[in-house]
């Protein structure tokens, strides 16, 4: 396999890493890059570091019981060895790239369910498994804080980065929000690079990945239209969510997102009081809390506020299902929130 002659801007990554913001990771990101950077040998020969990662991951005993279960392999008609080995950071991108490559794929997801994507990072043996992917698609806007290091493990491995092109929304004006997947415009383009890079790996197939992708896109617009028409004619166009997960999403239909978490920690009372206040003159009955938080604050918040506690996951595997689930229960509060 040549260089990687997909998207991938190793510059532009570690630019990212340093505007990360998600409520709680910048210091252990930071503290991860420190460590990285002590550790980042660039004149040893990847050999080498080949032979360093496949010890470590000996060491610490690869498969120990704490070890999260990573590979969530699809199985469909294609004979396995003939399917393109694809590993995607999250879920969802794992959804887009079965979308595309169907039965000529064999995905892994490397965020295990339950794990938090902000502050997991590949155990050693996964690196390993991860090297010997041919494409590696990255979710990018900072979230594979660790790449680089799985770069040294394979400097061949083709990655695609899907965040080229998407317009990157800054917390407070400064630091990258990553939750580009959760917009279906985003995911639009995020499909068009999943798409471009299984073609230039197995470019007999082009068509059919084309095609795919095509019919893909045509469901993801649909349901952008549905969902922009659900939240045409809602009153009061506010909903408080646990982390800023839903900014890209917001964004798409003009809605207000007011996050529980600030400053990358748990909020201090006047925030919370301020948040209380505004979803009372709201009229907000509704707090969405995500699987991979702790619920606590926002239990808190709801119950001073005679608010229900809904669920909505940004990881969830079935892609275009869980958008509609989460449009439906975003519009839904808004719904109920009419003045009065
Ligand atoms: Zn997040």
């Amino acid at each position: 396999m040549g260089k990687s002659s997909l998207p991938f801007r190793r510059k532009d990554l570690y630019h990212a890493l340093g505007r990360v913001r998600c409520p709680g990771i910048k210091k252990i990101l930071n503290a991860k890059m420190k460590e990285r950077c002590h550790r980042m040998p660039g004149y040893f020969d990847l050999k080498l570091i080949l032979i360093s990662v496949l010890l470590s991951a000996a060491l610490s005993g690869c498969i120990s019981p704490e070890e999260p279960p990573a590979a969530v392999s699809q199985n469909d008609s294609a004979s396995p060895s003939d399917r393109i080995k694809v590993a995607a950071t999250i879920a969802p991108l794992a959804d887009m790239v079965k979308a595309v490559g169907k039965d000529r794929v064999d995905v892994t997801v490397v965020v295990p369910p339950g794990a938090e994507p902000h502050t997991f990072e590949p155990t050693p043996s996964l690196m390993v498994k991860l090297s010997q992917a041919d494409l590696y698609v990255m979710n990018g806007a900072g979230l594979e804080f660790w790449m680089d290091q799985l770069l040294q493990s394979n400097g061949n491995l083709k990655v695609v980065d899907s965040s080229l092109g998407i317009e990157l929304l800054q917390e407070d004006g400064k630091e990258t929000n990553p939750h580009i997947w959760l917009s279906l415009r985003n995911a639009a383009i995020q499909v068009k690079y999943i798409c471009s890079g299984l073609s230039d790996l197995d470019p007999d197939s082009r068509d059919y990945y084309i095609q795919n992708r095509d019919d893909y896109l045509r469901k993801l617009h649909a349901l952008d239209e549905e969902l922009n028409g659900s939240f045409s004619n809602v009153s009061t166009p506010v909903f408080l969510v646990h982390h800023p997960a839903w900014s890209y999403f917001a964004r798409d239909y003009s809605l207000q997102q007011i996050p529980l978490l600030v400053e990358e920690k748990e909020p201090g009372p006047r925030y919370l009081s301020q948040v209380i206040d505004l979803a009372r003159e709201k009229n907000i009955t509704t707090v969405f809390v995500e699987p991979q938080f702790n619920p606590k604050t926002a239990e808190v918040i709801a119950r001073e506020m005679s608010a229900r506690l809904i669920s909505l996951d940004p990881l969830a595997p079935d892609y275009l299902e869980n958008m509609r689930y989460a449009g439906r229960e975003i519009a839904q509060s808004m719904l109920s929130t009419a003045p009065g």
